[in-house]
């Protein structure tokens, strides 16, 4: 990718509009962790005024890439895309964690990745205890780095070992494709094995790609382009051995979708033959909420299902859905048809998961910046929490498990798969 860091910090009029809103800022007021700032510390980069030593590495670090300030911003200025683009400039020089290179080994090499988690899996319920109701783990011992946190679980099958190939739910030929995404593929199996209950439910063809890989977001947070790059060819080149035969590609993970709709036409731009063939396949990705809303007849479904006492759930809007994607009424309206919705005071500010990178290194800052969004979580005494996204959903299980807050976490899908089974029950 070829940024122009001198074109977007100097497009910059320093309004201050996005400072307040800027999810690092709020935890860390000082100028240079704020998109202005960070603007400002990437024109001074290509002017030659500031080199990219160990302290700028971390202050462009400390950004969570959630996009609150392009949203903001009157002329959507692309920060996001600047601190990409310095990650990469800073990982060519200082190199990347060992940790993070054998994260992104495996996200290149599924086979490897399949055997390495399953062989993992084994062993987990000695060094953690295992909650499969709520699909996490938490370790059984506090070791730095890891420090009593809840993690998503680790399975011993992927959903994609489990599930693979055509499934006939009707006698027409039309079907649509699912992407899974790794949290649904790994960890949070049963949003994907719900998402296949739901279109059984309605009756849909679906075809489960086996070879599809994962769409690149971690790599790309990080300043990976070279993994970022392989990932998007490998998928693209798999995607058009069916792209003709069906009608839709759904995903049911914010990240992944905002990564294939957004990012991937972004990252080829100065790849025209591959730019052409990213478009061909993203005119038919959607989130699946989005999706089934539009597309199906889902909500009359929903609407036919009775259900006494309906339980109260509050849903958090991911950044990438709603920030990026602008999906936020479509899982609301699909929830609201059986469940009672109580919206929080800030449903769209970020989570604080912010990547692999905060995740590990810079903790702290997301367990700062998860810390009021519990609260609103809280206020709203809904004991259910629900997003479309697999990283909010292990950030904030984490916080709320923490502070000893009584509410589960439960995909929308999860959510909508449930009420089916339910009335079939019934
Ligand atoms: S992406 Fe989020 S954390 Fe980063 S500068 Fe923008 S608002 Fe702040
Ligand atoms: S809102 Fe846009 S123009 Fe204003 S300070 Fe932020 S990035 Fe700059």
């Amino acid at each position: 990718m070829n940024f122009d860091f001198t074109k977007a910090s100097e497009a910059c009029v320093k309004c201050g509009k996005c400072v307040p809103s800027c999810t690092i800022h709020k935890i860390n007021s000082d100028e240079v962790t704020s998109p202005r700032g960070f603007l400002e510390l990437v024109g001074a980069h290509q002017r030659g005024e500031l080199e990219l030593d160990k302290n700028a590495k971390d202050i462009f670090e400390k950004c969570f890439l959630c996009t609150t300030c392009v949203s903001i911003c009157p002329t959507s200025l692309p920060t996001d895309l600047a601190i990409e683009n310095i990650r990469f400039k800073i990982a060519e020089k200082f190199g990347i964690a060992w940790f993070k290179k054998v994260y992104f080994f495996l996200l290149r090499h599924r086979k490897v990745m399949d055997f390495s988690f399953s062989f993992i899996s084994v062993f987990l319920p000695v060094l953690f205890k295992i909650d499969r109701e709520a699909q996490s783990m938490k370790p059984r011992l506090s070791l730095p780095f890891v420090d009593k946190r809840v993690f998503p679980l680790l399975n011993r099958k992927s959903f994609l070992q489990k599930h693979k190939g055509y499934i006939k739910n009707n006698p027409d030929t039309k079907k649509i494709a699912l992407f899974v995404g790794c949290f649904s593929n790994y960890h949070y199996t049963k949003t994907a094995d719900s998402l296949l209950e739901i279109l059984k439910a309605l009756k849909i063809n679906v075809f489960i790609p086996p070879k599809q890989h994962c769409c690149g977001a971690p790599a790309f947070f990080t300043g990976d382009f070279k993994t970022v790059d392989k990932l998007i060819k490998q998928n693209v080149e798999y995607f058009e051995t069916f792209i003709d035969d069906i009608d839709a590609i759904i995903i049911p993970e914010a990240t992944c979708a905002a990564m294939i709709k957004e990012d991937w036409g972004r990252f080829m731009q100065e790849q025209p033959q591959w730019s052409k063939r990213v478009a061909k396949i993203t005119s038919k990705v959607f989130m699946a909420s989005e999706w089934l809303y539009a597309k199906t007849n889902i909500l009359e479904y929903l609407k036919s299902i009775h259900v006494e006492n309906k339980k109260s759930v509050t849903y958090h809007d991911p950044c990438h859905a709603r920030k990026v994607l602008k999906i936020f009424k479509e899982p609301r309206a699909l929830l609201a048809e059986n469940y009672n919705l109580i919206e929080m005071s800030d449903p769209n500010q970020c989570c604080g998961f912010g990547g692999v990178t905060i995740q590990s290194e810079k903790f702290e800052l997301a367990k700062k910046a998860a810390k009021p969004k519990v609260e609103m979580i809280k206020q709203t005494k809904a004991k259910i929490l629900s997003a479309e996204c697999g990283a909010c959903r292990m950030q904030l299980s984490n916080a709320l498990d923490k502070d000893g807050a009584e509410v589960v976490f439960s995909h929308p899908l999860e959510l909508i798969a449930k009420a089916i089974q339910e009335n079939k029950k019934n």
